[in-house]
């Protein structure tokens, strides 16, 4: 296998292969850029195929994280753990405390966090072997689940893009297609309704979209219905990949922001989306409040500066909406730019993490 010319090798800095053979590890650290601070990503388990799709995957990710540190404006790089194991079978507390024991010898340079296969308490394990990780549970001074935060920053992300539509980030009688009612999209639809949003939704679990429809009064639809809704704003909370060359032309709506990860099956959908007209938020950008959270819980911002930090999610999209129209380009290829221009700049300074952190033993520091 060739990583320097790797299609996902994009200059990390530090691809890092760990093992303990006992406790079952095999897995992979990426650093991408530590130009702005530490590299923040998530430990994902998920048992790869092979080590081939392992670094595919932990190149591309810990790319993704830099760019989207950068777009939230935090003093953080990008990077990205992957571990070979199936986590319904193979996650035993011996891994964990190897994959701890793995962040802790990056010496400071990434820090780990949830991420697909792991949760909070698999964070408080990993806490055992290394204070190099974020998303604890609250008992232990971490923040907990960082879904609330990842569907108030995405409610900031599609006010904004209204506002940028019409010129008011008024949503009271605007259709919103929620797509997925998961930790994000159902936080989601409590917020767009509490706005005064008409709901249309869905998801593959019936018994969430009648709870949905009893509790906001939202119209259901079919999965695969969503795309053909005619509505103001499209919100795919659910799956990567569903722009794409079968939905993008389907879309009756004049906007796209929700939460979901790789949403662009390609980057070409995003200039299908311009080029019919329909305003796209960034994934990357719209999503951002979970890592703010993160950032939050290291540096201890209070209420009020996680408050700000993911209200500025909306000047940061509408940041991006004005460089796309001012430069011809599509939103996606306008946030990567304004990323890139961040990541060119002085390092952030560097914050001292927060003082009231728990450590897995119960001591602060
Ligand atoms: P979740 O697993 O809690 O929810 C996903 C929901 O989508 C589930 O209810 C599931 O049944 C539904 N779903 C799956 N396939 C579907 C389909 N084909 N059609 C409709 N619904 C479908 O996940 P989540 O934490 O709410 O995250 C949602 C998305 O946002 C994911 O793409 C995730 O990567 C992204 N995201 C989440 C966070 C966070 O803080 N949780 C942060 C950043 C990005």
């Amino acid at each position: 296998m060739r990583i320097f010319d790797h299609p996902s090798f994009s200059d990390h800095e530090q691809v890092v292969f760990v093992a303990d053979r006992e406790a079952g590890l095999r897995g992979i650290i990426a650093v991408h850029n530590t130009v702005r601070g530490p590299a923040l990503g998530g430990c994902r388990i998920w048992p790869y195929r092979d080590e081939s799709e392992a670094v595919a995957d932990v190149l591309r990710l810990s790319l993704g994280m830099t760019y989207k540190g950068a777009m939230a404006d935090l003093p953080f790089g990008g990077g990205k753990m992957v571990v070979i194991a199936d986590s319904a079978t193979e996650k035993t507390p011996a891994l964990l405390h190897a994959i701890g024991t793995a962040v802790d010898r990056m010496q400071g340079r990434y820090i780990t966090g949830e991420d697909v296969g792991t949760t909070s308490d698999d964070m408080a394990e990993i806490a055992k072997k290394t204070d190099k990780v974020l998303g604890l549970p609250p008992s232990l001074g971490g923040s907990g689940d960082p879904s609330p935060s990842t569907a108030r920053g995405c409610f900031a992300g599609i006010k904004a893009s209204i506002q940028h539509l019409t010129g008011a980030d008024d949503l009271s009688g605007a259709t919103v297609a929620v797509q997925g009612l998961g930790h994000v999209g159902w936080r989601l639809c409590e917020l767009l309704a509490g706005a005064g949003a008409v709901l249309v939704v869905t998801d593959i679990r019936p018994e969430t979209v009648a709870k949905a429809a009893a509790r906001f009064g939202a119209r259901t639809v079919a999965p695969e219905e969503i795309y053909d809704v005619p509505a103001d704003i499209f919100a795919p909370c659910a799956l990567g990949a569903v722009l794409n060359d079968d939905t993008v032309p389907r879309l009756k709506m004049r906007m796209v922001a929700g939460s979901a990860n790789n949403q662009l099956a390609a980057p070409t959908h995003a200039e299908m989306l311009r080029d019919r007209g329909i305003l796209y938020a960034p994934d990357y950008v719209i999503n951002a409040g979970g890592l703010i959270q993160l950032a939050g819980e290291y540096f201890g911002f209070g209420r009020e500066e996680l408050d700000r930090r993911l209200a500025g999610i909306g000047n940061t999209l509408l940041q991006v909406f004005e460089t796309a129209q001012a430069r011809g380009l599509s939103t996606h290829e306008a946030a990567d730019r304004l990323a890139e221009q961040r990541l060119k700049r002085e390092p952030a300074p560097t914050a001292q993490p927060s003082p009231e952190r728990v450590d897995a033993d119960g001591s602060r520091g």
